[in-house]
């Protein structure tokens, strides 16, 4: 029998964690998925200086983590069965479990408190949505190597981040709605649009109209579908010639699902493939679009879109990418996230610092693998092993300040 989600983690952790200690877990608890990171040090500490004039007191891995939000039972079982929740923050004067903080973001950080606090006995400490997602995005584009990529005609290209010359910079975050946000530097930005046409859209009206079982299975879906075969095209209302006059292809949508009027057909007529794909085709062309017109408002060249809306997915990502090049006639940048779902978790793990309440203030957790100079100093950097879209884990080192 196949292997649920939870129990692969549960499978990996069991061999991961029998040698080492958990602390710092942080949620992000949105509209559609729980978001986890946590921190586990291995027992056995090195003790040399990794080759980069830094004294290593501590190695260990950043774990990340997803459940559906409606399974959060699921995830509560989790936490609890891995004692994860025994990584938060003990407050100073409270042994007691009752008195252990852990970090979490979201609208669920407020929906499920109590819950939380009556199952695990632990105090929710909120962060909130936007400074976590901006303080997620500024670790992971100025620490982490080969965050940011590029996704065009099916050729990925990874990002020189210049860490001096990011800001500003517009953070397009699509989960089950869209924000937008202009980030000017580390705390400095504002939300200046978003959307309610976002992933929880293309999930939900997929799910009714194609019956797929798992988002998952909708965006697998997608891959074998042809959009044309619904959408009208300005060669559908041309006769297959160009409206050259304005630049518009015979190829072009004139209009998402438009041939499903004049068709005569019901649902069953179309296949769900075809379905997916005009659907996906609608919400990334519609994002794209929105997070242009934004750019060009604020004068903003650089577009970083995450959210797990997006996960690694090609069509996603170059229609994504064709939207911005198309509309910003090739000025603006769309570029995309390796960690794209784990922004909010990532910025409530690294408020245990902001307040004063981490252990591992008086150091620095500094990515482990041989890389000259660029990202020294920063205060967390970490390697990426593979892609981080799903459960996964990556290898730290804990620096003496
Ligand atoms: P939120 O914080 O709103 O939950 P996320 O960044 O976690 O936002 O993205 C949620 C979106 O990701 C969903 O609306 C859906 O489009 C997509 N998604 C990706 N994987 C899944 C999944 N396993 N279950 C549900 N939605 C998923």
């Amino acid at each position: 029998m196949e292997k649920t989600e939870g129990e692969i983690i549960r499978a990996k952790l069991d061999s991961d964690q029998s040698q080492s200690q958990i602390s710092h877990l942080a949620l992000d608890i949105g509209g559609s998925l729980i978001k986890l990171v946590y921190f586990s040090k291995n027992n056995g500490s090195s003790d040399d200086d990794d080759g980069n004039n830094k004294h290593l007191v501590l190695q260990g891995r950043l774990h990340f983590a997803k459940f559906e939000t409606c399974k959060i039972n699921d995830c509560i079982e989790f936490i609890r069965s891995k004692k994860l929740h025994l990584g938060g923050v003990r407050l100073h004067d409270a042994p007691a479990s009752d008195k252990i903080l852990v970090k979490a973001t979201g609208g669920g950080a407020y929906k499920f408190a109590d819950l939380i606090k009556e199952k695990l006995g632990i105090i929710v400490e909120k962060e909130d949505e936007m400074d976590c997602l901006v303080a997620g995005a500024n670790f992971l584009l100025k620490a982490v190597h080969q965050e940011a990529f590029t996704y065009m005609d099916g050729q990925k290209e990874f990002v020189h981040i210049d860490i001096n010359d990011l800001y500003p910079y517009l953070l397009v975050n699509i989960g089950s709605g869209v924000s937008m946000i202009k980030v000017d530097g580390d705390g400095k930005f504002e939300r200046i649009s978003g959307t309610s046409v976002g992933g929880g859209t293309f999930w939900g009206l997929g799910r009714l109209l194609t019956k797929c079982k798992s988002f998952d299975e909708l965006l697998e879906l997608s891959r074998e579908g042809n959009n044309r075969v619904i959408d009208m095209l300005v060669g559908d209302i041309y006769g297959g010639v160009d409206y050259s006059k304005i630049g518009l292809l015979s190829t072009a949508i004139a209009s998402s699902f438009g041939k499903a009027i004049s068709d005569n057909k019901e649902l069953e007529d179309y296949k769900p493939e075809d379905v997916a794909r005009s659907l996906l085709r609608l919400i990334s062309n519609n994002i794209g679009q929105i997070a242009y017109l934004n750019a060009l408002q604020f004068g903003l060249k650089r577009i970083f879109f995450a959210g797990f809306f997006i996960r690694g997915h090609a069509y996603t990502m170059d229609t994504i990418s064709v939207g911005v090049h198309f509309w910003s006639k090739g000025e603006a940048k769309a570029m995309f996230l390796r960690h794209e779902g784990f922004l909010g978790s990532l910025g409530a793990f690294m408020s245990y610092d902001k307040h004063g309440l981490d252990d591992l203030s008086t150091h620095q957790l500094v990515q482990r693998f041989p890389v000259s100079g660029t990202n020294a100093g920063e205060k967390i950097c970490c390697p990426l092993v593979g892609d981080l879209n799903d459960n996964d884990s990556i290898e730290c080192g804990v620096y003496a300040a």
